[in-house]
C-alpha cells in the first residue's frame, strides 16, 4: 500500500470568475455607497477621522477572501497611491483613512461596507445580512467536488442585496417618516 497522500488541488478560478466576482461586489458596494452619502453613519463624519481611525490592518480586511482577492488588494492599493500618501497623525490608523475620509469607496472590504454605528438608517440597515452575503459573494461559489467555481450561480443574491439597498434608498428618499429622526 502507497503512504503516498493525494494531492489536494487548490481549485483555480478563471479569469473570467475573478472578473465577474469583482463586478458583483462593486455593483453591491456602489449601491451601498450611495446609500451611505444619503445616510451618513455619524461615526465616520463625526471628526473626519472617526471610528475607522481605530481600525487595524488585519480588521480593515476582515471579510475579503476568495478568488478575487489578489484582483481586489490590488485595485485597493492603486486607488490608495492614486491619492498619494496624506499624512496622519494617528499612529496605527488604518491605511486607507485621510483626512478627507475612506479612499477606497466601493472596494472596502465587507466588515467596513456593512458597517453602521449611528444614523438615520440606525435599526432598519442589516449588517450581519450584507455582511455575510458579500462575503458569499466573494466566495464565488466553489463547488467542492468539481473543484470550479460558478459565480454566474450567485446573481439571485446579487439581485436580492441590491433590490434590499435600493428600497433604503428609496425609504430615505421618499418616505424619511420610516427612519429614525
Ligand atoms: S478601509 Fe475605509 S472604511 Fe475601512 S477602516 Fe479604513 S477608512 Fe474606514
Amino acid at each position: 500500500m502507497s503512504l503516498e497522500q493525494p494531492l489536494v488541488q487548490r481549485p483555480q478560478p478563471t479569469e473570467r470568475d475573478v472578473a465577474l466576482i469583482v463586478r458583483q461586489y462593486t455593483l453591491c458596494t456602489s449601491l451601498l455607497e450611495e446609500l451611505f452619502k444619503l445616510a451618513p453613519d455619524e461615526c465616520w463624519t463625526f471628526d473626519g477621522v472617526g471610528c475607522c481611525a481605530s481600525a487595524t490592518k488585519t480588521l480593515v480586511e476582515k471579510g475579503l477572501q476568495g478568488p478575487a482577492y489578489e484582483t481586489l488588494m490590488r485595485l485597493r492599493g492603486q486607488r490608495s497611491e492614486s491619492y498619494g500618501h496624506l499624512p496622519r497623525d494617528i499612529e496605527e490608523a488604518c491605511p486607507y483613512h485621510t483626512e478627507q475620509g475612506c479612499v477606497l469607496g466601493e472596494l472596502k472590504s465587507p466588515l467596513c461596507i456593512s458597517h453602521y454605528c449611528r444614523g438615520k438608517i440606525e435599526g432598519v440597515f442589516d449588517s450581519d445580512y450584507v455582511y455575510d452575503t458579500l462575503k458569499r459573494i466573494l466566495e464565488g461559489n466553489l463547488d467542492p467536488e468539481t473543484g470550479l467555481y460558478h459565480p454566474e450561480k450567485n446573481w439571485k443574491i446579487v439581485l436580492e442585496l441590491r433590490r434590499y439597498v435600493k428600497e433604503l434608498i428609496f425609504q430615505f428618499e421618499y418616505r424619511p417618516g420610516c427612519l429614525r429622526k
